[in-house]
């Protein structure tokens, strides 16, 4: 009725469109969902595991007390420093203090822009020879990636190392579980 309404109405619709336009929540977006995280390949990196914080001790820093057991880093033959990325491909290390500071060969993907390394397969030098690193039930012949019961019999797993046959070929020791 009132010759005022339906400027109103208009100048509210066109307030909603700009509003729509300007700041809708990503969730509520009906855009396309976003694409795979890019594939970036993974290397090989052969060198010693660490704890972090011996390393920054050298640089003058000193991690809080607890922050010390959850970093560890690769450090290679020409002194590249790569923080591990705490997640089943590394665990091993977090969990074993046997694997540490002695030659190791971890394969893994850089997170980009970083030196944060992301860990899918782990073999051992000894004596010179590339190994598989894993844990073995002999009772039960169950094969894992990291020190803990075993969860078939709740015995002790040990830790074994054995030879790759072909250095050329590895076996592909990626799959976890
Ligand atoms: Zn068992």
């Amino acid at each position: 009725m009132k010759p005022k309404s339906k400027s109103l109405r208009l100048s509210r619709r066109a307030w909603l469109g700009a509003a729509l336009a300007l700041g809708l929540p990503p969730a509520l977006s009906t855009a396309a969902p976003p694409a795979p995280a890019k594939k970036i390949k993974n290397q090989d990196h052969d060198g010693q595991v660490v704890p972090l914080a011996d390393l920054l001790a050298k640089f003058g820093a000193r991690l809080d007390p607890e922050a010390v057991p959850q970093w560890l880093a690769l450090v290679t033959k020409d002194d590249g420093v790569y923080p591990l990325i705490r997640d089943d491909g590394s665990r091993m290390f977090f969990k074993d203090k046997r694997l540490l500071k002695r030659p190791m060969r971890l394969t893994g993907r850089l997170y980009p822009g970083t030196h944060l390394l992301q860990v899918v397969a782990v073999h051992s030098f000894v004596k010179g020879q590339l190994c598989e690193v894993y844990y073995w039930c002999d009772t039960c012949r169950i094969k894992r990636y990291d020190k803990k019961a075993c969860e078939c019999c709740g015995g002790p797993m040990a830790l074994r190392e054995e030879p790759v046959k072909k250095q050329g070929a590895l076996p592909t020791t990626g799959k976890r579980g």
